[in-house]
């Protein structure tokens, strides 16, 4: 009898480990279990509509899915249909891969205000996450702040600043490609805490900005002055180097020929989202940085203080994992507890058969290909248990009589090509990649077509 492995998750560090053990020698036996009726995790709903390209390593993951020994349920949450403890039970090894959606909080007065947003939320509603759709964003306002200086904040001031003809030909949804177009948005401003050589954006980001239809990019040249300690920074990080080089030129330019223009400031952090009612403007401070001991630099408030009028404010400094019932949790990190990828007790010592990838492993950073090398690290532990006779023994029940006897609505992997097929239909006379199923009830209806 082959090993049997529950993962739970099916963004890349799920696919990636449900591939790695299904091409062992011999092969492991792979249920893979997604809270939602569609795979893929973020490449679906986080990775922007207008990168096609970077959404093609689905492909990858529909190879993983045609190999023998492949088992998807969709629309089964562990925690609510299934608890940590049965999956033990059920399977020689459990791998845990569901990803850090929650948003981090920047801890400001005003930060729930009507019109301040968690940038995740704003990105699950443009990509037609279904737990998302009824959310409201209001676009009529002049000015957008976006807080933050990582790839998302750049996703979503870009997202803001695209015309008809960039978003007509993406799979977001129909919905918020008319409220982008008719927006009343002039300026999307992006606050760095830090200096432009801190800031977290990478390189072709940035230049994809440069390069906008209907938006004109714009920064300081005061903004771009560095301190000793930057200057230092800067040298050999290539990365850095090339932003500000890009930064340099942008600045010397100076364009505001276009309908829309992206603005980025630096050393620049939010203290309180101002309004009444809603959102009416952000209170600024403008910062310096410190070197602290370890000779990280940080950024400190100074007293300058300054107001900025804006009807919207996009937060995006950084997702966090939440826990999940049974399993041990850091909440100061916002991931499980491991060593590698073997989940740790509260004693420090690991759970046998326990293991994680991906988001809830490492935190929320690095790209799609990282959590190959990840999911890697973590199968090589599940397969060296597993020589070591470590693993199991499981019960020969299978998970399906569980999920059965709790009302569960399976979602199988048939169930998820109908929705896919009937996407890519809907997308077809558009020329768009696909037309989103949005609502779980079209989702639902149309998995089981
Ligand atoms: P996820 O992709 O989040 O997958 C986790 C899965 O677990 C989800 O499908 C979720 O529904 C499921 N799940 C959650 N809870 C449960 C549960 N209780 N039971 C069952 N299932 C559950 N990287 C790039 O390389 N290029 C990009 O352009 C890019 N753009 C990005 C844009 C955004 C807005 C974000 C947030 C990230 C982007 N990334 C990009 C990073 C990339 O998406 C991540 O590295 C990757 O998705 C993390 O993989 P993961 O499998 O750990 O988590």
């Amino acid at each position: 009898m082959g090993l049997r492995v529950a993962v739970v998750g099916s963004g890349p560090a799920g696919f990636y480990a449900a591939g790695q053990l299904l091409s062992a020698d011999p092969p492991f036996e792979v249920d893979l279990f997604e809270r939602l009726p569609t795979p893929w995790g973020l490449v679906r709903l986080g990775v922007a509509p207008d990168h096609p390209n970077i959404k093609v390593v689905s492909r990858v993951f529909e190879k993983i899915a045609a190999r023998p020994g492949f088992r998807f349920f969709g629309n089964v949450e562990v925690g609510r249909h299934v608890a940590h403890d049965e999956l033990a039970a059920l399977y020689d090894a459990v791998i845990y891969a569901f990803g850090a959606e929650a948003d981090r909080r920047m801890g400001i007065p005003g930060e729930d205000l009507p019109g301040s947003w968690p940038a995740t939320a704003f990105v699950a509603w443009y990509n037609g996450h279904p737990d998302y759709q009824a959310l409201d964003f209001d676009l009529s306002c002049e000015r957008a702040v976006v807080v933050g200086n990582g790839n998302v904040a750049i996703d979503v001031a870009r997202m803001l600043a695209l015309t008809e003809p960039e978003l007509a030909t993406t799979d977001a949804t129909d919905r918020a490609i008319e409220a982008i177009v008719g927006s009343g948005i002039r300026e999307i401003l992006v606050l760095g805490r830090r200096g432009p050589v801190q800031a977290a954006f990478t390189n072709p980001e940035l230049v994809e900005l440069t390069e906008l239809a209907g938006a004109d990019l714009l920064v300081d040249p005061a903004d771009l002055e560095l301190d000793p300690a930057s200057e230092r920074a800067c040298e050999g990080d290539a990365m850095a180097e090339r932003n500000l080089a890009v930064l340099r030129d942008v600045a010397a330019e100076a364009r505001t020929r276009k309908r829309r223009s992206i603005r980025l400031r630096f050393l620049t952090s939010p203290v309180a989202i101002l309004g009444h009612d809603r959102v009416e403007a952000v209170e600024v401070a403008r910062n310096r940085l410190e070197e602290t001991p370890e000779g990280r630099l940080v950024a400190v408030s100074s007293a300058e203080r300054e107001t900025i009028p804006c009807g919207i404010v996009l937060r995006s400094v950084g997702y966090t994992g939440t826990p999940l019932p049974g399993l041990p949790f850091d909440e100061a990190r916002g991931v499980i507890p491991n060593a590698g990828g073997r989940v740790l007790g509260t004693d420090g010592r690991p759970l046998p058969g326990v293991y994680c990838a991906g988001w809830i492993k490492r935190g929320p950073t690095g790209v799609i290909g990282t959590n190959k090398k990840d999911a890697a690290e973590t199968t090589g532990l599940v397969l060296a248990d597993a020589a070591a006779g470590t693993l199991g023994p499981r019960s020969q029940r299978d998970v399906t009589e569980l999920l059965a006897s709790r009302g569960a609505r399976i979602v199988d992997y048939r169930g998820w090509e109908a929705i896919d097929e009937a996407e890519r239909a809907r997308g077809e006379p558009q020329s768009r990649p696909r037309v989103k199923l949005c609502s779980w009830d079209e989702l639902l209806e149309t998995a089981s077509t």
